[in-house]
């Protein structure tokens, strides 16, 4: 098709709408593309959204083709107006998508060229300057760094992008590539020689050139939060798997005081390894004879470090129970209810005082040292050094005891391994730090609403202030026909969650099902503890059936588990977190669901516990409030894993009473009952549920 100068593209609804018609361009270019009206309705109200600078919230089953729906006004008014749009997935598998396949797709669709670039953070970037000096220095590497280095070098003097996701190397090879990443604070920037060739700089300069920018929601928030030339300037942003934008905003506008980053900062200062004492400061004294007195102190404030840190971490976690260590604790030290207890002050003072007595002596040798080969380093050390110190500070002498800051503590098997501290009210800051500056916004996702109803959506996500005329909604149901290929099955006669009994009922439940259900089946859980219990008592008999068991934590990584159960014929993987969202397998690749527990946060959960907390302060009830409506939108991502495309079939399984009808279920499992396309349940009892469900998926051979 000849390509139309940029004068001459018009942002016509009615063009675009045309492109993806049945005969039109698009199912010209992509086999088995036809014609949904439920595409065409969110395209053009999409499109609207843009001319007319709205914010559009659009909330879209599977299958409705969303990407398209957005990327095809987004182009039309890139060029038409040269106004960039910036796109941000929170998966890297959506990601893939819009950068492999959809917008190559609309390039040879449209009839006008456009530029698109993906943006990523900067430590997905070779950077030429640490790999040269780390080449040309080459001292104190281990073996496996040196092995991980010799591959990179090759690698480096072929690679065009310098993108992390190229290096096809092992994984514990890999995990040193922190010492050749972009980071901030080492970088040189203006001062650096090799800023010509710098990977990190081409994709900014890429991406400064592009009508679309495709980037994820970790930059965007980053770029949110600190601007300076994150991502080139936009107005114009769709944010699709909106979902749970509010989430990856705590996390990411939080401050953490992490025990393993002090570690790994004291251990470049000075550790002993086989006997053997290395690091950043023995090397001085090799250097520097002269330094030798002032070196023998930093030594030993290195050890006091030491100390402090895991005597800080020990007493903050006193008083927390052993049964919540499984992942993240709320601190309760809040206003009103006292001063902090005096020996944690005093812990905190001691760690305070020993961490900028070693701060003041490593600016001391940087003074020293300045123009030295060395410095460059020791700035690095003092910067990282700087930002636990004040993060530390911060989260002590201010954040603990502000109702509106969520202090919380993450425990990383059984032990403490970081404190946080994040603001309560995200949406806040994220109207302050990104909506504000846009002309329109446009959110997407499968999970947006509850029972149609986007009120806690745009509670959350700190949208009120738009709402009347600038905020619009559309919601458009999945296309494929639930009613015909898919059942939900509630078990009903399982004890209540909360029981003793109900892990060894789901336990005993789970061995008897497993074996008749055929082919391939997903089962998800809440807690990881729970997940490898069940397992540990599940593996045995199953491999005895010939069922392959995969199990998260156990058996590999997010892919591996999916390829291995794909290539199995009968297979059950089991898993926690990211496999509520991230699955997406087709036909007979997944065919019954079960879900162990409703999605209900835990109570030790930090933003849970402080909405709750606010919300009983206030005289309302947070669970009906947050929790509940936060478990619903979880519940219908992971029913979302089942039905993938027309052609597919299944059974989701529910392993939790509450969604009975009452008495023995909730009233409130209504909400989740309306939230989902699947409207036929059926109440069924342990021991109907293995014949019942098998004979429903057979029926399908
Ligand atoms: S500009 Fe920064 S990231 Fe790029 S090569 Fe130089 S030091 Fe590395």
């Amino acid at each position: 098709m000849a390509d139309r100068g940029a004068s001459e593209i018009q942002f016509e609804i009615e063009e675009m709408r045309a492109l993806i018609e049945d005969g039109g361009a698009l199912s010209q270019v992509l086999s088995g593309f036809c014609h949904r009206q439920e595409q065409e309705d969110l395209l053009v109200r999409m499109a609207e959204a843009l001319a007319g600078e709205e914010f559009l919230l659009a909330e879209a089953g599977t299958g409705v083709g969303k990407s398209l729906a957005y990327l095809i006004p987004a182009v039309f008014w890139a060029r038409s107006t040269r106004n960039r749009v910036v796109v941000a997935t929170r998966t890297k598998a959506l990601q893939d998508q819009l950068i492999k396949e959809d917008l190559p797709l609309l390039q040879k669709a449209l009839p006008f060229g456009f530029f698109y670039a993906l943006a990523k953070g900067r430590e997905n970037y070779l950077c030429r300057r640490k790999l040269t000096d780390l080449v040309s220095r080459g001292f104190n590497l281990q073996p496996e760094e040196q092995e991980f280095l010799r591959q990179v070098v090759v690698w480096a003097s072929r690679t065009r992008t310098g993108d992390r996701q190229e290096l096809h190397m092992d994984n514990e090879l890999l995990q040193h590539w922190p010492l050749v990443a972009c980071d901030w604070r080492s970088c040189l920037r203006e001062q650096c020689s090799f800023q010509d060739s710098c990977f990190r700089q081409r994709m900014i300069k890429r991406a400064e050139s592009a009508d679309i920018v495709v980037t994820n929601h970790a930059l965007l928030l980053t770029s949110a939060r600190i601007g300076n030339g994150v991502l080139p300037e936009f107005k114009y942003l769709i944010i699709d798997e909106a979902h749970n934008l509010e989430r990856q905003a705590f996390d990411h506008f939080s401050l953490t005081f992490n025990r393993a980053e002090v570690r790994d900062i004291l251990n470049s200062l000075s550790q002993k390894q086989r006997g053997v004492q290395i690091g950043f400061l023995v090397m001085l004294q090799n250097r520097h004879p002269s330094m030798r007195a002032r070196l023998e102190q930093a030594h030993k404030l290195v050890e006091d470090c030491r100390q402090e840190v895991d005597n800080f971490f020990k007493h903050i976690t006193r008083g927390v129970p052993r049964t919540t260590r499984d992942n993240s604790f709320s601190l309760h030290w809040k206003e009103g209810s006292g001063p902090l207890p005096e020996e944690m002050v005093e812990v905190f003072v001691g760690l305070d005082t020993v961490m900028a007595s070693l701060l003041g002596v490593l600016q001391e040798f940087q003074r020293d040292l300045q123009d030295s080969p060395e410095a460059l380093e020791i700035a690095g050390l003092i910067e990282r050094l700087t930002e636990c110190v004040q993060g530390i500070q911060i989260i002590m002498n201010e954040a603990l005891g502000d109702p509106e800051q969520v202090v919380w503590i993450d425990f990383w098997y059984g032990r403490a391994a970081a404190v946080s501290a994040s603001p309560l009210r995200i949406g806040n800051l994220l109207d302050n730090s990104l909506y504000e500056h846009l002309a329109s916004l446009i959110m997407v996702s499968a999970t947006l609403t509850i029972a149609e109803d986007f009120a806690y959506f745009i509670e959350r996500n700190g949208l009120e202030a738009y709402r009347g005329e600038k905020l619009a909604t559309i919601t458009r149901q999945s296309p494929f026909d639930y009613d015909s290929n898919c059942r939900m099955y509630v078990v009903n006669d399982l004890a209540n969650p909360g029981h003793r009994d109900y892990e060894r009922q789901c336990g005993d439940f789970l061995q008897e099902f497993l074996e008749k259900v055929p082919g391939r089946t997903l089962v998800l859980f809440t807690s990881r503890r729970m997940l490898l219990d069940t397992a540990a008592g599940l593996r045995p008999h199953l491999e005895e059936q010939g069922i392959r068991l995969l199990v998260q934590h156990q058996d590999g990584e997010f892919n591996t588990l999916i390829a291995d159960l794909v290539t199995a014929e009968r297979a059950v993987l089991m898993g926690v977190d990211t496999f509520w969202e991230g699955v997406d397998l087709k036909g007979e690749n997944l065919t019954c669901l079960v879900m162990v527990r409703l999605p209900f946060r835990p109570p030790s959960d930090p933003l849970t516990s402080a909405w709750q907390d606010y919300y009983r302060n206030n005289g309302e009830n947070g669970f009906y409030r947050y929790s509940l409506p936060d478990a619903v939108l979880r519940f219908k991502q992971g029913m979302g894993r089942l039905i993938r495309s027309e052609l597919d079939w299944g059974a989701a399984v529910i392993l939790d009473r509450r969604l009975a009808a009452p008495p023995r279920g909730k009233s409130y499992g209504q909400m989740f009952h309306r939230s989902l396309p699947e409207r036929r349940v059926v109440e069924i009892s342990r021991n109907e549920a293995g014949r019942e469900v098998s004979d429903w998926l057979n029926s399908f051979a």
